[in-house]
């Protein structure tokens, strides 16, 4: 995430259960990106550590003739630097960001797909089930994809993908439920082959990593990033 940017916010969108989608053009448009990668971003200019000032969120998109970046930001706590920073966007707000880099990325190719999160992950997910639609649309597989995210109100959620995918809603909030809700939502069988994508909490995260591994999918099929974890500012 070597490449300094600058972004500014083009609109800012309500997509359900506490996700705000906001789009921003970058002053440099000419990221390389790949879905699932993130980029640290500046939430305060002025904090005076590091763990103050930057914070990881994942690209939901990334439209290289419009120059436009999104990001879907979950409102978790109005009081920490991320939360302030949220509720202090409006049209217009400029940011600085280094990147988009990182792990997991997709890789496309494989017949099935089990993706795993939160809330903080939705951007990962929805980003690459849509780059699974563009791959199918020029020629690759058409997988079949298990999607199960933990998120406080499954009936106000809303996955934002191009095409419709069907998805296990968890209610949880707490770190303790969302673990324990997802193991029990994942599916006890996964087909041969399957490639994994788990990002979130990061108990869960490494539970359910552990569980994907006991019911055969390969540890190498498996992406993993945490986002987030009770008492740990700043991942
Ligand atoms: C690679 C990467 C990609 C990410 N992508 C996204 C993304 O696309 N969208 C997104 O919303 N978040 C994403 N996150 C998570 C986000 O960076 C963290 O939630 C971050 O801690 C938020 O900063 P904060 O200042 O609000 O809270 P912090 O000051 O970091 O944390 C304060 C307290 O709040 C708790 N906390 C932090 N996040 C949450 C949460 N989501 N739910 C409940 N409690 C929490 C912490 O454990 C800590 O106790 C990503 C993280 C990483 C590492």
């Amino acid at each position: 995430m070597a490449v300094k940017n600058e972004g500014s916010v083009t609109a800012l969108t309500e997509v359900g259960d506490g996700m705000l989608l906001v789009s921003a053009e970058a002053r440099n448009p000419d990221l390389l990106w790949e879905p699932g990668q993130a980029v640290a971003l500046v939430v305060d200019p002025d904090g005076s550590s590091l763990k103050d000032r930057w914070r990881h969120y994942t690209v939901r998109g990334y439209d290289r003739k419009k120059a436009t970046i999104d990001f879907l930001l979950t409102r978790h706590d109005p009081d920490t630097p991320g939360g302030r920073w949220i509720e202090s966007l409006a049209v217009g707000t400029t940011f600085t960001f280094m990147g988009p880099g990182g792990n997991p990325v997709l890789r496309t190719g494989a017949d099935h797909y089990v993706l795993v999160g939160d809330r903080t992950s939705l951007a990962s997910v929805s980003a690459m089930l849509d780059g699974l639609s563009a791959d199918a649309q020029t020629g690759g597989p058409s997988p079949t994809v298990e999607v199960i995210v933990a998120t406080p109100d499954p009936e106000a959620a809303v996955l934002p993908t191009v095409n419709a995918w069907p998805t296990t809603w968890v209610r949880a909030s707490s770190a303790d439920d969302i673990r324990q809700r997802t193991l029990v939502a994942l599916p006890q069988t996964v087909a041969p082959g399957a490639r994994a994508y788990v990002t979130g909490e990061m108990t869960t995260m490494r539970a359910v990593r552990d569980a994907l591994i006991e019911r055969g999918v390969a540890k190498r099929s498996i992406g993993t990033h945490a986002h987030w974890t009770p008492g740990r500012r700043g991942l």
